[in-house]
């Protein structure tokens, strides 16, 4: 019987294994708190040489990592420390294979780079609205992966809600040739909606056929500084009110994520930055004229400001100053690595719940440990925040993390669980959440999770220990 190695190097030719060098790029994950030793980096070329390198690994027993940008921040993408496992590289399937202007849909392969895929889109005169700060990097196959969330969630959904159809290689070596881009399809159960948000523990994914929708014709985006969380949920619905499907986005920032912005990145112009205890960012797309879209805005801000549930607001006058305002936003996760890593967490719970959420977890977390800094930001029109622990003023991070991490966590998923929440709510499980998945999600929904499992990977070789465990 031939090595494993060289099945592979005849599956994608040898120049495409790589076992030795420099492997950090596919080894280590992005937030480098982890790193694995992969037996082999193997990057195919096409969907017919990821079903070979998959049946040769199939019939060897070796477990396979798929990854794509290695953006994922739950250590799904990389592999364990064994050294045996086989790490499927996406990254060379870079091919658009189609745009059908009529269907609204284009058929990309899984290595492409999400920010290409929106290129693309514009390229034809549409819209791919999936929209994340990974987008220079991560790749479609990742974010259907994961079901991505990211900005536009709000209008337009996750990933899955953006995709029509799959191709995806099986854990036996087959090709499922989901691809027809169909938006009714009531043959059965939807596989599609199975591997999407499986994390590669299900199959791999190697095209997918995507929505697209018309430009708008003005996007614009606004500021408003608001005094409270009650009155942030309070400007959503007043927003959502009046702009309904215009309003694409509305992203909460707490006062001491946006201090550390003013700290590590002196050059941005954070607005109201000390006056007031959350800044939100609202954007609408506006499908008539910037003109209708500014009017529908300022009136909102009007009503906004008579209302209380802002103190002050400022529109955009221009590009410029809208993309000034995201890179604020964006700004956030790279301020807060900069005043050390902390306990991060990506919650969702109602809407409705979210202030008695945030009164009530502050409260356990400043009583159990006095002083710790909350950086708390995140996607409010989704529920979803990044609800992140930093460290007390003058304590070392590290130092406070092998002494907290465990606690933190615990206090934040029991508040997350009481208020009817989910500990992962764009992110994923991975790695890192796949032990404490049991203890929040029920048993009936992790047997049926491990069931699907079984049925589809009964050899257990794909993604091993990810998302469920068992
Ligand atoms: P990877 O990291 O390579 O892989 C992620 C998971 O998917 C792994 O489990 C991997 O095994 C699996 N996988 C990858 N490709 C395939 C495939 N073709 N078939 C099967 N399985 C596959 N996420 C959000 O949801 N919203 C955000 O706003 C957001 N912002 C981010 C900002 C930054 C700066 C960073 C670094 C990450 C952010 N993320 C966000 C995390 C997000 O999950 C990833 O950026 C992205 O969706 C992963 O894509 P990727 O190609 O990098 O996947
Ligand atoms: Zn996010």
């Amino acid at each position: 019987m031939t090595d494993l190695i060289d099945q592979l190097r005849d599956c994608v030719g040898a120049d495409h294994v790589l076992t030795e060098g420099d492997l950090t790029a596919w080894e280590q994950d992005w937030r480098k708190r982890a790193r694995g030793k992969a037996r082999a980096v193997v990057r195919p070329s096409s969907t017919a040489e990821v079903a070979a390198v998959v049946r040769a690994c199939a019939a060897a027993g070796a477990a396979l990592v798929p990854q794509g940008g290695n953006t994922g921040l739950v250590v799904g993408g990389i592999p364990d420390a064994s050294g045996t496992q086989v790490l499927l590289s996406l990254q060379r399937m870079q091919a658009v294979r189609g745009i059908d202007r009529e269907n609204l849909t284009m058929t990309v392969e899984a290595g492409c780079v999400l920010q290409s895929v929106q290129d693309a889109a514009e390229a034809a005169g549409l819209l791919f609205p999936l929209s994340l700060a990974a987008e220079g990097s991560c790749t479609i196959g990742g974010n259907l992966a994961t079901n991505a969330g990211g900005t536009q969630v709000l209008r337009y959904g996750n990933a899955r809600d953006l995709c029509l159809g799959l191709e995806v290689v099986t854990a036996q070596g087959e090709v499922w040739d989901g691809l027809a881009g169909l938006r009714k399809d009531n043959t059965g159960y939807d596989l599609r909606d199975l591997y999407i948000g499986s994390e590669g523990t299900l199959g791999i994914i190697t095209a997918a056929t995507l929505k697209l929708y018309p430009l708008p014709a003005a996007t614009l985006t606004a500021w408003a500084a608001v005094p409270s969380m009650e009155a942030a949920v309070r400007l959503l619905g007043l927003a959502q009110a009046r702009l309904a499907s215009s309003l694409t986005g509305f992203e909460v920032m707490g006062q001491f994520a946006l201090s550390l912005v003013v700290r590590h990145m002196p050059q941005l112009r954070v607005p109201f930055a000390d006056a007031s205890p959350w800044g939100v960012l609202l954007e609408a797309s506006d499908h008539e004229s910037e003109a209708h879209a500014r009017a529908g805005f300022e009136a909102l801000l009007e009503a906004a400001l008579e209302d209380g549930c802002a103190t002050d607001a400022v529109v955009a006058e221009n590009i410029a100053q809208a993309r000034a305002l995201w890179h604020v936003r964006e700004s956030i996760p790279l301020a807060q690595a900069q005043e050390g890593l902390n306990v991060k967490h990506d919650i969702s719970v109602p809407i409705s719940r979210i202030p008695a959420f945030c009164a009530t977890t502050d409260a356990i977390l400043q009583r159990e440990i006095p002083g710790v800094r909350l950086v708390n930001f995140g996607h409010l029109g989704d529920g979803n925040l990044h609800y992140n622990v930093q460290a007390p003023a003058g304590d070392a991070a590290p130092a406070f993390l092998a002494r907290h991490e465990d606690v933190v966590n615990r206090l934040v998923y029991d508040q997350v669980h009481a208020h009817g929440g989910s500990i992962s709510a764009e992110h994923g499980v991975g790695e890192l959440k796949a032990a404490t998945l049991p203890k929040y999600k029920s048993p009936v929904a992790l047997g049926l999770m491990q069931a699907v499992k079984r049925a589809l990977d009964p050899q257990g070789i794909l993604n091993p220990g990810r998302v469920v465990q068992g």
